[in-house]
């Protein structure tokens, strides 16, 4: 099957004054969130329905590694090149991308599984090989979609490891929190384009005013996957 590479979006892009990927024809009448969508396609894990469910395996990069084709994360090397520059530690980097992924899984059908095998893994998050901008995150999706749906079969966050970067917010919006960072990342890697310039977690200004997923990503996430089959009382009681 062949494979498309797209060089999807660009967190937190204004930062950066690059161009957003806009086609108006995915423009959703709730404004409030808008799915990716390439070469026509709306692209999600799992099966190629709206609506279902997916479960996704990730992994940090132990070694450099090449994406063919890839515009964004061309190239990812291990996260511990930013952990040493900022003092984060491996295992603190690890937990903030654990409770960026379970946002996203407690409000929508969608799990996250952590692996420590990078080849087997669907999204590999590292540092930028060739730093650029701030993070990015890359699709890759099945060519032959299904009913306006491709399947994405890997997908790429990569951290610029020469910015500032903290553990918490601060108030200083030029220094970047990972999680929150991660949570717009992981929104791209699993469909979700920008939500136009502020208010959600999905749009492209970092903001430190509020830390959760807002009204529009939360409709976004489940017309992909549908609603979390998670407790919320479970939920509540893990954190
Ligand atoms: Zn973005």
């Amino acid at each position: 099957m062949t494979r498309t590479a797209f060089s999807a979006v660009t967190a937190l892009c204004v930062t950066l004054g690059c161009a957003l990927v806009i086609d108006s024809a995915t423009a959703s009448i709730d404004s409030t969130y808008r799915l990716l969508r390439f070469d026509g396609q709306h692209v999600k894990w799992g099966e190629a329905e709206l609506g279902a469910g997916a479960k996704v395996k990730y992994a940090f990069v132990d070694a450099p590694r090449q994406f063919a084709g890839a515009r964004n994360c061309g190239v990812l090397v291990p996260i511990e090149r930013l952990a040493i520059r900022h003092g984060i530690s491996q295992a603190t980097l690890q937990a903030e991308a654990a409770a960026a992924f379970r946002v996203w899984e407690q409000a929508a059908n969608i799990t996250f599984v952590p692996i420590d095998e990078p080849d087997r893994a669907d999204i590999l998050i590292g540092a930028q090989g060739h730093p650029a901008g701030r993070a990015y995150a890359n699709v890759e999706y099945q060519s032959a979609g299904n009913d306006g749906v491709s399947v994405i079969d890997r997908a790429q966050i990569c951290l610029n490891p020469y910015h500032g970067w903290k553990v918490g917010f601060d108030g200083n919006v030029d220094v970047y929190d990972i999680r929150y960072t991660l949570v717009h990342e992981i929104g791209h890697a699993i469909g979700l384009d920008h939500a136009g310039p502020s208010g959600q977690v999905m749009s492209f200004r970092y903001t430190e005013q509020f830390s959760d997923l807002q009204p529009g990503d939360l409709r976004g996430v489940q017309k992909l996957y549908g609603v979390s089959t998670q407790s919320m009382t479970a939920d509540s009681a893990a954190d």
